[in-house]
């Protein structure tokens, strides 16, 4: 018995050595992975049950985990330029080899990156995989309550243990979603260590709108041009397929406005929304194209007219307007509201970033505290953005987190 004792105690690791990763999403795990194959030794603190449960339904089951079309506008934040330092350590180039190291192939899609298998839940087992291979030590069901400094140590407090560590990584991700663990206790953590947090907002969802008829469109899946006006100054623009739901409008093209529109709204602005429902048309065409119809066509009513050009459902609600035509090229919304953070798949805000080092994302005040993924003011659009950062800004994290001590 007491040769089993000395001997566990032999393997307790020197916590002057060791990283502490508050979180196993996609950058804690990342961040877990970089910082052990640094030579540190690195235990993560889940309070799920696993790790990966968000990174488990992205991209519809399937993991949108990059994008080959990269581009400055993709980051958003307080200080979008944050992410350049970042991505310039660790690119998309690095992530694909890491992935295809640990047996992740791709598939694209127009420039977006899914795992070959289609399987969301891979990318997270092969992640955990590579992390327990270098003996990361994973702690699941452990929630992280406190996090604070004493004896030139950090000590990271759950419900049973208080862990102690030469660095920590805060990974706790956003408030978004409906994915148990999404509980925004990342904010509180830092704030309670002093640093600014951006209040946190719902982003990539659906916007509630006035209603205009909604529960005839409810279903309807059409492409249109969206233009979003805030106190009725255009802008930004997205195309694509627009979803038409019960209270307002969601698709893509509306999840890559929403951020603005609900940042906007919080600030009490007028908050619209145009849509064109014929983008490779001007409105003139249009009329032209329509007056022909009723030549050719006598025998069609005002709603047969219509039909074959756009689906049924719509077709009714426009031609509830004063000009069916005119609100076709034209149809305005007024933004309400979101369908909030539960249906988020991600939040703008976090905690500021000019309060962390742009480099090696440690901590301004803080020494040996670091951050990573959605938890800090970066956010990025719909495309596989979030979890390039997740994945960059962990491993940028975990590299430095180790370096800094080993
Ligand atoms: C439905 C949906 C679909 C999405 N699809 C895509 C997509 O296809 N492509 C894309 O790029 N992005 C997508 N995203 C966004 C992406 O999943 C996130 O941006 C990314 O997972 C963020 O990584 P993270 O590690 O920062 O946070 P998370 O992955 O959320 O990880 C944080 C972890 O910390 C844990 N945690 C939090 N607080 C504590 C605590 N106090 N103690 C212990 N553990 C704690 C959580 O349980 C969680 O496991 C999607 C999101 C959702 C919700």
């Amino acid at each position: 018995m007491q040769e089993q004792a000395k001997k566990k105690k032999k393997q307790a690791p020197d916590p002057r050595h060791s990283v502490i990763v508050v979180g196993g999403g996609a950058a804690g795990l990342m961040a877990a992975v970089q910082a052990a194959q640094q030579g540190a030794s690195v235990t993560i603190l889940e309070h799920n049950e696993k790790t990966g449960r968000k990174i488990c339904v992205t991209g519809n089951g399937r993991c949108n985990l990059t994008n080959l079309n990269q581009y400055k506008e993709a980051y958003r934040g307080e200080e979008p330029e944050f992410v350049s330092e970042i991505f310039r350590q660790f690119s998309v180039k690095d992530t694909l080899d890491f992935f295809e190291q640990i047996g992740i192939l791709t598939v694209e899609k127009k420039g977006w990156l899914y795992p070959r298998s289609g399987q969301a839940k891979s990318v997270s087992e092969l992640l955990e995989l590579k992390a327990r291979s270098l003996k990361v030590k994973i702690k699941t069901r452990e929630h992280v309550k406190k996090v604070f400094q004493k004896d030139g140590l950090w000590h990271v407090q759950t419900e049973g243990w208080t862990y102690q560590g030469a660095a920590v990584i805060l990974a706790n991700g956003s408030k978004a979603s409906a994915v148990p663990g999404s509980d925004g206790s990342g904010y509180v953590i830092a704030e309670t260590l002093g640093h600014q947090v951006i209040p946190p907002l719902p982003a990539l969802l659906g916007l509630k709108c006035r209603d205009k008829g909604f529960s005839s469109w409810s279903g309807v899946r059409t492409e249109g041009r969206i233009t979003l006006l805030i106190d009725g100054v255009a802008q930004k623009e997205e195309e694509g397929e627009l979803q038409l739901t019960e209270y307002g409008i969601s698709g893509i093209p509306v999840f890559q406005l929403s951020r603005y529109a609900v940042r906007a709204f919080s600030q009490k602005k007028k908050v619209g929304l145009k849509i064109n429902f014929f983008p490779e048309y001007t409105e003139e065409t249009l009329r032209t194209l329509i007056a022909n119809r009723r030549k050719f066509c006598p025998y069609q009513t005002e709603t047969e007219l219509l039909t074959g050009l756009l689906p049924d459902k719509l077709i009714k609600v426009l031609l509830k307007q004063k000009d069916p035509l005119g609100a076709a090229c034209d149809f305005e919304l007024e933004v309400t509201g979101s369908t909030g953070f539960e249906q988020a798949q991600v939040c703008s805000g976090g905690v500021d970033t000019r309060e962390v080092d742009p480099v090696t994302l440690e901590s301004r005040l803080h020494k040996r505290l670091f951050f990573a993924g959605e938890l800090l003011d970066i956010d990025g659009a719909c495309g596989g953005y979030n979890l390039q950062w997740a994945w960059s800004s962990g491993a940028v994290a975990g590299i430095y987190g180790a370096k800094e001590i080993i």
